[in-house]
């Protein structure tokens, strides 16, 4: 191990506890690889037991993460519900940075671990606080709503939060409520872009991108239909619009995982990060999934063994300025409180022809 211990070893109790963890993974983990991961995964379990935590898996995990050790698994929005409900003692983030400090900010008095401090994000990075008030001093009167994917201390400065799952739906509640046919959507200009084909709303858009879904285009998707002619191809808002329209489904994380799971194509392209279509696999042995990989380098610095190495000692804790965390508090509880959305928002691709308004920062 890291901290210089015994390796932990595959025991016939390890064998035992972990068997119905390897028969969901067994198509996505070699049986060597699993030798390795099982006594990794027990003993993380047996560590959360002991101290009453949580391990909060998002969908772009590896599967031994999100089917081995995850509590609660899904997409940004998922997870923040969870981290609100959750009584255990310690959540473990297994994701990056601003979602730990998402899980801080609305359960203060609970200890939030994140494996690895450096699992940062491009969209998070591309914005501070100080460039929101700037937003609001040149857009006096509009909304600002804030992707989840920021930083607590840009949550604090905006007026509602948002995830891929519901932005039409933030949008659209924000601006009745203050009476404006215009809102500021940030960090994510491909999201805003997006967002504003959908609504008649006008979007103000900040030049934010995320690294793993800008670099999908159009002509991917084009070879893809040409190498797979029967493939449904599902892409995520964070690409570009072009990517949206070539594609045949566009929605959040966890609408791509409610299209595979009910109308089971044969074969399925999923437009995001690697991981996530592993996850889904695991759970729809029926559909072969073609996997154009973009991996996220931050996500892939959470593993068994860092995760397994915070539970154990207690690191890396996260904490955030209390008036920060109470501003940022706001701003997610109030896109918390909104109704759930009947089904995961798809992003209308045949609407989306027709309207875009966006001016960029
Ligand atoms: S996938 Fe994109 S938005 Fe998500 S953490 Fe990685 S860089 Fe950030």
């Amino acid at each position: 191990m890291a901290d210089g211990s015994t390796p932990l070893a595959f025991s016939a109790a390890v064998e035992a506890a972990t068997s119905p963890i390897w028969d969901k993974v067994k198509a996505r983990v070699t049986p060597l690889e699993w030798r390795l991961q099982a006594p990794l995964i027990a003993a993380i379990n047996d560590l959360k037991r002991q101290k009453n935590a949580v391990i909060l898996a998002h969908n772009y995990m590896t599967p031994e993460i999100f089917h081995g050790v995850g509590d609660f698994v899904g997409d940004s929005l998922g997870l923040a519900r969870e981290a609100a409900r959750s009584d255990a003692a310690i959540i473990v983030q297994a994701g990056v940075l601003f979602m730990a400090e998402t899980s801080k900010v609305l359960c203060p008095d609970k200890t939030v671990l994140i494996p690895d401090p450096l699992a940062g994000c491009s969209l998070a990075a591309s914005i501070t606080g100080a460039d929101v008030r700037l937003i609001r001093q040149r857009h006096p009167g509009l909304p600002i709503v804030a992707y989840v994917n920021t930083t607590a201390e840009v949550k604090a400065e905006v007026d509602i939060c948002c995830t891929s799952a519901n932005a039409v739906q933030v949008v659209e509640q924000i601006a009745r409520e203050w009476g404006v046919s215009r809102v500021v959507l940030l960090p994510d200009e491909f999201l805003a872009r997006n967002v504003a084909r959908q609504t008649d709303i006008g979007i103000v858009a900040w030049q934010g991108r995320c690294e793993v879904h800008e670099r999908f285009d159009a002509a991917d998707i084009a070879e893809l239909r040409a190498a797979y002619p029967g493939a449904d191809i599902l892409a995520h808002p964070e690409c570009p619009t072009e990517v949206l329209e070539a594609s045949d489904f566009a929605g959040s994380t966890a609408a791509m995982t409610d299209y595979v799971m009910h109308r089971k194509p044969r074969q399925v392209v999923l437009i995001t990060e690697c991981s996530m279509a592993d996850n889904v696999a695991c759970d729809a042995p029926e559909t072969e999934f073609i996997r154009p990989c973009n991996l996220c380098p931050h996500m892939k610095r959470i593993s068994l063994e860092n995760i397994y190495e915070a539970l154990l000692h207690d690191r890396y804790e996260v904490t955030v300025d209390a008036d920060i965390a109470d501003r940022a508090r706001l701003a997610v509880q109030r896109m918390i409180d909104l109704p759930p959305p009947a089904a995961p928002a798809r992003y209308d691709l045949v609407k989306a022809r027709h309207h875009v308004d966006v001016e960029l920062i």
